[in-house]
């Protein structure tokens, strides 16, 4: 069944989903639909966020309740307020047009009785949190003796977050012959056992593999020495300048003191945990939608109810103690069609709990580096040289300029150039070249390789291009079209790294001149494209600047400017000198001939055209 009109769905609720835009019903809106139109029955569905549950419940649940009715009919429970909230908020779309409908969310932290107060006035379904719910119970506020329908929404959640009893608490107050319909991302065994105790024979319908992540989620992870954490988190930022992100801590204190961490060092961030008031997690997640915060700290509980569809990063800063809990984590990124990364920093002691997340997710993860200096420093110099590059210039200066060109009079070019540079760069270099080298060695990463040796690279040359995300490229466009410009085979571009607005590739050696010689005057889509060799200086196998000051002091901080004023690349890329950049050869994209691995490397770069500024603060 492919359509709406085909599932059994009645005009009002049609209209609705006209007005809404939905085209076809999701795989989940598929099975559940006419099935819990059809039949009175209990139901489990099993399906991954961002698939659509709400409106598999909701639509049947709107169609079957009887609105000229003031009894409460449907119940709804949700693990969060913010769940909650964006249930009774989709519910009064989709029932937009049945006149009488008459939805009440019920949550802690707001006045109790203005919830009980609109109840009163006829709430035809209830969507509550299962804490309020009880309250409210225990205080004849609400009355769920007559309701036909209940919704266990987000059940595994639910349940990890200790509702058991509450759940159980507020079903014996409903009647026993309603139908229960139980929807949840995971299946863990708490699920099936209250799918038993609470449902009678359910249906089952799943979507997609029980408990598989999103596919398109890449999953990566980073051994460090738990006392790196910190600094491997910050590397992780800063080797994506654009990072758009989520980091999830295990407790309330650790999340609010790497936040605070976060904002010394000069980066956009900030914590959502249980021990903020309301109103203060209303403000974190409201400038985290509008991306005033690029880095969002989190405890598992509160970042339950987060729906920003563009996240580009889940970074898991500790693994979450039920490796369950890593679904919906990784689930917070690559919604809505887009890809993403979830990033895991682990020590030594846990690495095995990767393989058990492997297994669980059904997914492989990806054994990278912590990106070395040399590599975050090339990557936010071309971000910044990117940025000067295609920045319109602004005539208001001109009248300014007659001193500053006399100043400037006897500057060769280059020369203006590097010390122009060097005003924003040197002080994030200098902080990074006193960093040492946070990977340590797996001993399980060598299976990883498939005997490939990924330490032999010196035939290989890395490139700059010009061109990036923006301009529409993802590393399979990038490596089509590179192959096809430059009549090139299938394997000769590999580790495709493509960022916000430029990129980088490599070939063998030997293809360097032909590489070159061919985007000398080059135009693609009316401007020039511009190709520079990455020279490979002082590599350092497996990304290890091991003589570097160990120890160093590594504190940055990067006042950054994070305002959403993206410049689109007008300018035209004249071949510029050729600088040699150093390029980093760690061993964090490998893989470079599989295109997964590209894929995986590819993904893992968001990237910039907006590089930070750091104060050092010594
Ligand atoms: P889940 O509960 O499975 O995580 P939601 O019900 O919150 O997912 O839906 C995720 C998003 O997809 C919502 O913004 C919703 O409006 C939208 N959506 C749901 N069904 C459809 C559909 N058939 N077509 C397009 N968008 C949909
Ligand atoms: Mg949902």
């Amino acid at each position: 069944m492919s359509t709406f009109q085909e599932l059994g769905l009645n005009e009002d609720l049609l209209k609705a989903i006209t007005d809404l835009g939905f085209e076809k019903p999701s795989e989940v809106q598929q099975k559940a639909i006419p099935l819990l139109l059809e039949e009175e029955k209990d139901l489990v569905a099993l399906a991954q966020t961002g698939t659509g549950k709400t409106a598999a419940f909701g639509f049947p649940m709107l169609q079957k309740i009887d609105i000229d009715s003031r009894t409460t009919q449907g119940l709804i429970l949700s693990p969060t307020r913010e769940l909650c909230l964006q249930i009774t908020n989709e519910l009064k779309l989709y029932g937009k047009y049945c006149k009488g409908l008459n939805v009440t969310a019920i949550y802690g932290g707001a006045s109790i009785s203005d919830q009980a107060r609109q109840v009163k006035r006829g709430a035809q379904i209830i969507v509550a949190t299962p804490g309020r719910m009880k309250d409210m119970i225990s205080r004849n506020m609400v009355d769920i003796s007559k309701i036909q329908y209940s919704v266990l929404d987000e059940a595994d959640e639910m349940l990890n977050m200790g509702f058991y009893e509450d759940i159980t608490d507020i079903l014996s107050h409903t009647p026993e012959d309603k139908s229960t319909w139980l929807f949840s991302a995971t299946m863990p065994k708490e699920v099936s056992n209250i799918a038993k105790k609470f449902m009678f024979d359910p249906t089952e319908i799943t979507v997609g593999n029980k408990n598989e992540s999103t596919s398109n989620v890449s999953h990566e992870y980073y051994l460090v020495n738990a006392r790196d954490r910190y600094q491997a988190l910050k590397r992780l930022a800063d080797a994506n300048p654009d990072i758009f992100s989520v980091i999830f801590c295990r407790t309330k204190r650790d999340t609010q003191k790497v936040a605070e961490n976060l904002i010394e060092d000069g980066y956009s961030a900030g914590a959502l945990h249980g021990d903020l008031s309301q109103n203060q997690r209303d403000l974190v997640m409201k400038s985290f939608r509008n991306k005033q915060i690029q880095m969002l700290v989190a405890t598992d509980v509160a970042a339950r109810g987060i729906d920003v569809d563009d996240i580009t990063h889940v970074i898991n800063y500790q693994l979450p103690d039920e490796i369950e809990t890593y679904t919906h984590r990784s689930g917070r990124t690559g919604r809505a069609g887009k890809t993403g990364v979830s990033m895991v920093i682990v020590s030594k002691s846990e690495v095995r709990k990767i393989k058990s997340i492997e297994r669980i997710i059904k997914k492989q993860f990806d054994k990278k580096e912590i990106p070395s200096s040399e590599n975050i420093v090339e990557v936010q110099l071309m971000s910044l040289a990117n940025k000067i590059h295609t920045t319109e210039t602004n005539h208001e200066i001109d009248k300014h300029l007659e001193n500053i060109n006399e100043l400037f009079a006897d500057t060769e070019k280059e020369e203006l150039i590097k010390k122009f540079f060097s005003v924003e760069f040197n002080r994030f270099f200098n902080y990074y070249q006193k960093s040492k080298d946070l990977s340590v060695v797996d001993s399980r990463g060598s299976d990883r390789d498939g005997g490939r040796d990924y330490g032999k690279q010196s035939n290989d040359s890395r490139y700059f291009i010009n061109v990036g995300k923006k301009d529409g490229f993802d590393w399979m466009k990038l490596k089509d079209f590179l192959k096809e410009q430059l009549e090139l085979g299938r394997d000769d571009v590999f580790k495709v790294d493509v960022k916000e607005s430029f990129s980088f590739f490599n070939t063998e050696k030997t293809l360097q001149e032909k590489v070159l010689a061919f985007f000398t005057d080059f135009k693609h889509e009316g401007r020039f494209v511009n190709v520079e060799v990455s020279e490979d200086k002082g590599r350092s196998r497996g990304g290890r600047s091991g003589g570097r000051n160990r120890g160093g002091n590594d504190r940055r901080s990067g006042g950054r400017n994070r305002s959403s004023d993206r410049r689109s690349s007008g300018g035209s890329g004249n071949r510029s000198d050729r600088r040699s950049r150093r390029s980093d050869d760690s061993r964090s994209d490998r893989k470079f001939n599989d295109s997964r691995g590209d894929r995986r490397s590819e993904s893992s770069g968001s990237g910039s055209d907006r590089p930070r500024r750091s104060r050092r603060r010594d």
